[in-house]
């Protein structure tokens, strides 16, 4: 009997160890075990992905690629620039494949892709095996434990994880792989049959250029940002497995850390190092297992008995967290991403409702949209120049480096939706999407909908003030000295409020504050603008304007939204 000829498709999964899913190719004792990555148009075009994630892409591709090698000299990652629905069945038949292994993946576009590949391979003969590595526990299982409801609480996550059973500890890297073997690997490599929009894609911010992406490799190699005509990363942070299960090590040696990490008392403001672990994109690409992470800080937990947190604000607890976005989109696939047609999603009519009869407080007549005033609060936003310097230095470090602390992320999420601009949470996860290199799917959305109060959290009375909350964690304001530099030198006293500044003192410290953000400087002097509107009164609109929309009770699924009805109400 001829052994297994398998080929083994990376795509959530980039390491070696702990993958339940190599585990099961290995355990093929095949012949040649090809280790793929296929470019996915969908990735390089519809999903929107900024410089530093791409940079951490490749980097983790590398060093895969690196670790692949050293298993086997006779092997690497073979980057193929093909949509895998077009390359399969050519590599099926080219490569006399037998078996195909890959880690699953429940985000909505992803299974729908793999339902097609598994039907290619079907038609091709070929074996299909598919294993569960992304998440502590399988979000279709979660689902299924939780009487086929989405998992909307952490409570839900606990309790139908009990029924799953225990996490299961994580295995070790293979020591040895199958090489490539002598078959030929050429062949006929097409571009996509329809050619995308490249300026459509370009204004919207698509940097890969599609002739990068689409040519033939005959190398396989992996790409670098140049060839891909994508500009300069600036984050300071790199990707790999090598680099996350280094960075594990390390927080795991501080066992202190690791016992009491509580989620709410870590600081928004630090840097360098930051207050929490920042495996977050290790975790989005894969390069380290989340099992892995679990275990080894709930071994240290156990170690610390008595004083160790607990689930949900302890390390631990953020993975469950991480499993509970994991399950709710399962469930609720492509509608999971947008409150139109989600049965889960509250309505809220955003923008900001203007007619406020202020004696009652209710809203009166038709909701009025000023969306030209709704689109300059969000470019102003994206833009960090709102003129409040705790948003603004958030929405700069996490453009600059694609990364910010959850509670600042809260903030800016919070103050771009219900606590500020009344702008829709849809439009905030896109920025999100486009810059973080964290960025997974269903943990950015179902975090917006948390921020927004659409969806998993309900207190909308509850706003974080871009002034009193970063004063809690940072009286000197050094991180809004770091990424606002224009205001390094203001006093402590108006670091927060720079517009309350006397101007002899905003000239004496170099910075004057006015305008819009549309002038940078003055001649020697830097220029901050003005904040965009009134806090508090703002706030309390937009307070107001949730009120109402939770008064009137509208789902993404009721009738009136999806016909339209819901202005007449
Ligand atoms: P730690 O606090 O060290 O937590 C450890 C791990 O637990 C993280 O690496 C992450 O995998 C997971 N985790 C922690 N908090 C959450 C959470 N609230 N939801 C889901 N998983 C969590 N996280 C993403 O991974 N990708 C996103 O696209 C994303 N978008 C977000 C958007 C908004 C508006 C908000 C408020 C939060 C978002 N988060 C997202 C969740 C969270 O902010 C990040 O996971 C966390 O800040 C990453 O930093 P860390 O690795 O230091 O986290």
């Amino acid at each position: 009997m001829p052994k297994p000829r398998v080929i083994y498709w990376f795509r959530t999964d980039l390491r070696l160890h702990d993958s339940p899913a190599l585990a099961a190719a290995l355990a093929l004792s095949p012949e040649v075990l090809y280790p793929i990555w296929t470019w996915d148009p969908h990735y390089v075009y519809r999903a929107r992905v900024g410089p530093n994630r791409w940079q951490y892409l490749l980097d983790c591709q590398n060093d895969l690629s690196g670790s692949i090698t050293k298993l086997n000299p006779r092997s690497k990652l073979l980057v193929i620039r093909e949509a895998p629905q077009t390359l399969f069945s050519k590599l099926f038949r080219a490569w006399r494949i037998t078996h195909l292994v890959f880690e699953k993946d429940t985000d909505a576009y992803a299974k729908e892709r793999d339902d097609e590949v598994v039907r290619l391979a079907r038609e091709a003969g070929v074996q299909v095996v598919v294993k569960t590595g992304r998440t502590l526990y399988d979000p279709d299982e979660l689902v299924k434990m939780n009487n086929g409801k989405p998992t909307m609480s952490i409570s839900q996550v606990i309790a139908a994880g009990k029924k799953i059973g225990a996490i299961p500890r994580p295995i070790p890297a293979p020591d040895w792989l199958p090489g490539l073997g002598d078959t030929d690997l050429g062949f006929e490599q097409e571009k996509p049959k329809s050619e995308p929009d490249v300026n459509a894609l370009q204004r919207d911010g698509h940097e890969a250029s599609y002739s990068a992406l689409a040519g033939p490799n005959a190398d396989f190699a992996v790409p670098t940002m140049e060839e891909l005509g994508l500009k300069v990363a600036t984050t300071p942070h790199r990707g790999g497995e090598t680099a996350a299960l280094r960075a594990l090590d390390e927080i795991i040696a501080n066992e202190e850390y690791t016992a009491t990490f509580e989620k709410p008392k870590t600081a928004p403001t630090a840097f360098e190092p930051q207050s929490t672990t920042l495996l977050s994109p290790h975790m989005h690409f894969g390069s380290l297992s989340c099992r892995l992470f679990y275990w080894r800080a709930q071994d240290v937990v156990d170690k610390h008995k008595g004083k160790a947190s607990q689930p949900p604000t302890s390390l631990t607890g953020q993975l469950l967290f991480r499993d509970m976005y994991f399950g709710a989109q399962a469930a609720l696939g492509f509608r999971f991403g947008q409150t139109y047609n989600n049965p889960q999603c509250r309505f809220i009519p955003w923008h900001l409702p203007s007619k406020i009869d202020t004696s009652t407080g209710m809203i009166t007549g038709e909701y009025q949209v000023d969306s030209a005033e709704a689109e300059a609060h969000l470019r102003r936003w994206k833009e960090g120049c709102t003129g409040f310097p705790w948003i603004d230095a958030l929405m700069r470090q996490l453009k600059r480096e694609g990364w910010i602390h959850h509670l600042g992320r809260h903030a800016v999420a919070c103050f771009l939706t219900r606590g500020g601009c009344y702008v829709d949470w849809e439009r905030g996860a896109e920025v999100f999407e486009e810059w973080l290199i964290d960025h997974e799917a269903a943990c950015n959305i179902g975090n917006w909908q948390w921020l927004s109060c659409t969806a998993f959290f309900a207190q909308f009375y509850r706003c974080y003030s871009p002034v009193a909350f970063p004063q809690k964690w940072d009286k000197e304001g050094n991180f809004v000295r770091k990424y606002v530099p224009e205001l390094a030198r203001f006093d402590k006293k108006y670091i927060y409020e720079p517009w309350k500044a006397p101007i002899a003192d905003q000239k004496k410290w170099g910075c004057q504050i006015r305008g819009d953000g549309s002038i940078m400087t003055d001649g020697e002097m830097e220029v901050y603008p003005k904040p965009m509107f009134e806090f508090p009164t703002r706030r309390d609109i937009c307070i107001q304007g949730m009120k109402n929309a939770y008064h009137v009770g509208l789902y993404g699924n009721s009738p009136q939204v999806l016909d339209g009805s819901w202005r007449r109400l």
